[in-house]
């Protein structure tokens, strides 16, 4: 097990965080480099999960303020999940590292199936497993899914890796030069101040369900290490 903090952990990766400074698409350096970052958790012997976004190719929320059905939206924003979990997958792999895609949307010539119990016997045979499509259901986001998945799966932790920031300011740190990161939160103050970490729907999630959340920068190489061993980077959120 060596000194890791945490021994099972659901990473959160947007995708953002795999276009690069295109801001859309797969950037193939980092992808990468984020596998080459799970793969040195992945060795520590914690068991990782992955929670990959879709907002590099697809998001509902554009989809329906073009006029369109937000429900159909929405599974095009699952099934861009579906391409980022794959990619993530094939990085893996290429690095030498056993690992399974599970979508909750069936399509079973691509991945397997969302099966808990399965889940959980991959993670205990340190693979990796990576949760695509979303909670399978529209009006939901990758962040209520990781929520979700890290419950189901009893995860110590989300981390939520970012690509644009590394951690939570109360105010956002591009425009507004004095913007203070915080070290610790707690889920109320998240949802009272309306911070942007996570959607209610997520936050209310970790809240009632006791699971702490670490948000810090994906950029830096190493930080999903260091986020696992338990130092001080970001910032945490817990309890309420
Ligand atoms: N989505 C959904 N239900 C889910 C998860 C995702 O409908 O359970 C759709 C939603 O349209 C969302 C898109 O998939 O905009 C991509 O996911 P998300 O925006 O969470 O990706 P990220 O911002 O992390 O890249």
């Amino acid at each position: 097990m060596g000194n890791a903090k945490y021994k099972r952990v659901v990473l959160k990766l947007s995708g953002e965080a795999l276009a690069g400074s295109e801001g859309f698409g797969i950037n193939p350096s980092i992808i990468k480099s984020i596998a080459e970052q799970v793969k040195e958790v992945a060795e520590l012997d914690v068991e990782v999960a992955v929670v990959v976004g879709g907002g590099n190719i697809w998001r509902g929320k554009v989809g329906s303020e073009m006029g369109m059905d937000r429900a159909t939206a929405d599974y095009m924003g699952m099934l861009a999940t579906v391409m980022n979990s794959l990619a993530l997958q094939d990085s893996l792999e290429q690095l030498g590292i056993e690992t399974r895609v599970q979508t909750s949307i069936e399509m079973r010539q691509v991945a397997e199936p969302y099966i808990r119990r399965r889940a959980i016997r991959h993670l205990e045979k340190q693979r990796v497993v990576i949760f695509a499509a979303g909670t399978g259901n529209p009006y939901f986001s990758t962040d209520t899914t990781a929520a979700l998945r890290a419950a189901e799966v009893e995860a110590d932790v989300i981390l939520m890796a970012k690509n644009n920031v590394d951690g939570v300011y109360n105010a956002d740190p591009v425009k507004d030069k004095n913007a203070v990161k915080y070290e610790t939160l707690s889920y109320l103050d998240v949802l009272k101040e309306g911070l942007e970490v996570m959607d209610s729907t997520a936050s209310s999630l970790c809240m009632d369900n006791d699971i702490p959340l670490i948000v810090f920068s994906v950029m830096e190489k190493g930080n999903i290490k260091r986020a696992v061993m338990g130092e001080t980077i970001g910032t945490i959120v817990r309890g309420k």
